[in-house]
């Protein structure tokens, strides 16, 4: 029997959550982008490195193939030489000139905004498209990263807080189940913001933590 009812565990999740919106009341996306296209490209570009990096390449991307129709006919060697700090450049530049493509062909040029349309995209998983979902069109999206599995179970606010590896998609559907679709996404940046600064992988700052007094890992008893 868990000591915390669903009940408890809710209104704690929402108490919690409240300091989190008090901390970062600017519930932004940090990678740079005009356009549905640009963040698309921009968060398959972000896969094993920070935002702060590939902000630092897209400018000289977009610049150059800031559209599906430009990225799709760009010479794969050129990309490699602009993402190459990013790590993974093969991989990266072949699946986003595969997915201007296929956006082109089969899309007509414009970014889908459904998550099955999304995740036919090469290179693009369920988080990618959670982010574009709602960063991009303001539709109802929750991406699911390490800062957030991290956070969620620290904080035990998924109940299989013990697995360091959960399903995403339970994640996802564990956690969106308590909030509203509309906060979805300030939800997900809020989590990735505070997993960033405060509650890191190596060393969280529990001891200026504000929520230490009621925090799980941090020795509050449920
Ligand atoms: S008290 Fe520590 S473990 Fe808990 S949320 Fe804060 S930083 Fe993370």
């Amino acid at each position: 029997m868990p000591r915390e009812t669903t009940q408890q565990r809710s209104d704690r999740i929402h108490a919690e959550y409240a300091v989190l919106c008090r901390m970062f009341p600017e519930a932004i996306c940090t990678l740079d982008f005009q356009t549905p296209f640009q963040l698309l490209v921009a968060t398959v570009l972000s896969a094993q490195t920070t935002d702060v990096r590939v902000n630092s390449v897209t400018p000289e991307l977009f610049s150059n193939y800031g559209t599906p129709e430009t990225l799709a006919v760009a010479n794969p060697e050129h990309i490699e030489d602009i993402i190459h700090p990013l790590g993974f450049y093969h991989t990266k530049s072949a699946h986003i000139i595969k997915l201007a493509n296929q956006i082109v062909s089969d899309f007509n040029g414009i970014v889908p905004q459904t998550m099955e349309e999304l995740t036919k995209l090469a290179g693009v998983g369920r988080k990618t498209a959670n982010v574009v979902l709602g960063d991009a069109f303001d539709v109802p999206g929750f991406p699911v990263d390490t800062h957030v599995i991290r956070v969620t179970g620290r904080l035990r606010w998924r109940t299989d807080w013990r697995d360091k590896h959960p399903d995403p998609v339970k994640v996802e559907k564990e956690i969106t189940q308590y909030f509203e679709p509309s906060e979805w996404s300030d939800l997900s940046h809020r989590l990735i913001l505070f997993g960033r600064t405060v509650c890191t992988a190596r060393n969280p700052d529990c001891e200026s933590c504000l929520l230490n007094d009621t925090c799980p890992s941090a020795g509050h008893p449920l």
